[in-house]
């Protein structure tokens, strides 16, 4: 039988102007109407002749503001870094023994988010790797995100396979590929061993992020790699660790933190007119030309360097400014943009912030929304506890003592989640009343994507009921 949907089939891909990779359509979705009543209702609402990209039009014509937007992503690597010289020079003076064939000392660098951390490791790499081209000493190095790559397996294979990428080497047939998963730690370390000597020359591996590693996997993966070169032949191995956490060294033995910390560097923080240096340089390729209200960079720059001097945070608020503005259909970005976007991104780092509490405080916050369903504005740490017992009783999960809510009822305070103060009540001593932000619609929304608290299992909670005793 055929198919009843034809996938519309593309050929004669052809390459437009910008080099864009344009198709030319030649079968339409043939038989459509024939799957259910809903697909003819919608045709009848559409004008007759709409190509897909209609709907998308509209959106793509707005040049007005952005000339490329991605230049304001966190992934976009500048080759121009403001403020950071000093930074730079430090790591290119350590690595440079490298181009000498000898063994760089292990680096450790610290600094808050947004400081510019990956992206001076990256440009020192790059600018290291281009060097070397012009010496008899291969130099290769390695970046790896252990936010996403953080246990020792991982860690192992992925050096692997990036190396086996540099390796211009024919196997003599006794190297097999490490596989993802599945091999004794003892054979990935002999295996990898082979590989660095086979590419041979400097090889230096950076573990951004490492703080995450250790914290998941412990430090058995530095151990490890920081004493690999007394196993090696015909290569050298130095590390980067990239931290953001700068108590991470509290989890590292002794003996890893000294070897890994053979050099410390510490990024400080951009105060507000070097972020303005690094917006102004960042905006001339990102937006169109006189878009930016002249406000505009300096009050994003002012805002992020309250927050602790985050580049990335800086970048944000331009890009969401910009955004809004596009939206809006404006030809400025103006300072009301900026304020619009300072709001957006908090609500939004909330949110994420709420999407991934665990259950149970889940559970004390969806009490409150349940509170302020009933029509309860403001409530007291009593009134929620009531609540709660309801809810998780019907949610069938444990239900915790009075203290362990007063704590989850802190930290939602504390996340910015919900607002408290505490009130005295005469006699009866104080009492913690909250309430919500605005913001309580977005956090329904974003708890009832949580399975258990589905609408559906709470509809057997009696609000009526519930509403009566608040009464
Ligand atoms: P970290 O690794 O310290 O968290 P990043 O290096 O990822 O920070 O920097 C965050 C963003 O800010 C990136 O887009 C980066 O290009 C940009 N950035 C940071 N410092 C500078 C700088 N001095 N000049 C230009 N852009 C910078
Ligand atoms: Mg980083």
């Amino acid at each position: 039988m055929p198919p009843l949907i034809k996938i519309p089939e593309y050929n004669q891909i052809s390459t437009g102007t910008r080099g864009v990779i344009k198709r030319e359509k030649t079968e339409s979705l043939r038989g459509a109407g024939a799957i259910s009543p809903e697909h003819n209702f919608c045709r009848d609402h559409m004008p007759e002749e709409t190509s897909s990209m209609g709907l998308f039009q509209k959106y793509l014509v707005n040049k007005n503001i952005f000339r490329n937007r991605e230049v304001l992503r966190h992934s976009y690597r500048p080759n121009i870094l403001p403020h950071r010289q000093p930074e730079i020079n430090s790591v290119a003076s350590i690595l440079a023994a490298s181009l000498k064939g000898e063994t760089p000392s292990n680096i450790l660098i610290y600094g808050k988010t947004g400081t510019g951390k990956t992206a001076c490791v990256r440009y020192v790499a790059d600018e290291l790797e281009k060097a070397s081209q012009e010496t008899v000493i291969p130099c290769h190095v390695i970046h790896l995100n252990c936010e996403v790559i953080d246990t020792q397996y991982r860690v192992l294979a992925q050096i692997a396979k990036n190396l086996e990428d540099h390796d211009e080497r024919p196997s003599d047939g006794t190297r097999g590929t490490i596989p993802f998963t599945g091999w004794p730690t003892d054979q990935v370390y002999m295996e990898l061993k082979n590989l660095l000597d086979s590419v041979g020359g400097v090889i230096v591996i950076v573990l951004d992020e490492i703080d995450k590693l250790v914290k998941k996997s412990g430090d058995e993966t530095l151990y490890n790699l920081t004493r690999i070169n007394s196993d090696l032949r015909d290569s050298k191995v130095s590390i980067i660790g990239i931290s953001n956490d700068l108590r991470f060294t509290d989890f590292l033995d002794p003996r890893v933190l000294s070897s890994l910390s053979e050099e410390e560097l510490v990024f400080p923080p951009y105060n507000a007119p070097q972020l303005c240096d690094i917006l102004q340089q960042r905006s001339a390729d990102a937006f169109m030309e006189e878009v930016l209200d002249p406000p505009v960079i300096p009050l994003c720059a002012a805002l992020a360097a309250q927050e602790h001097g985050d580049a990335r945070r800086a970048l944000d608020l331009l890009r969401v400014s910009g955004e809004l503005a596009e939206r809006e259909d404006e030809k400025k970005v103006t300072e009301r943009h900026v304020k619009l976007a300072q709001e957006k991104i908090e609500t939004d780092s909330m949110i994420e912030c709420v999407s991934t509490l665990p259950t149970q405080s889940k559970v004390v916050l969806y009490s409150m929304l349940l509170l302020e369903h009933i029509g309860k504005k403001i409530f007291t740490s009593g009134e929620v506890l009531q609540v709660y017992r309801e809810v998780a009783g019907t949610l069938d999960v444990d239900v915790l003592t009075n203290r362990r809510i007063t704590d989850l009822v802190s930290e939602l305070s504390m996340l910015g989640v919900i607002n408290t103060r505490v009130v005295s009540k005469g006699r009866y001593g104080r009492t913690k009343e909250m309430w919500f932000d605005m913001t309580s619609d977005r956090i329904w929304e974003v708890l009832s994507k949580d399975q258990r608290l589905s609408r559906d299992t709470l509809i057997q909670l009696d609000t009526n009921r519930l509403k009566a005793s608040f009464r």
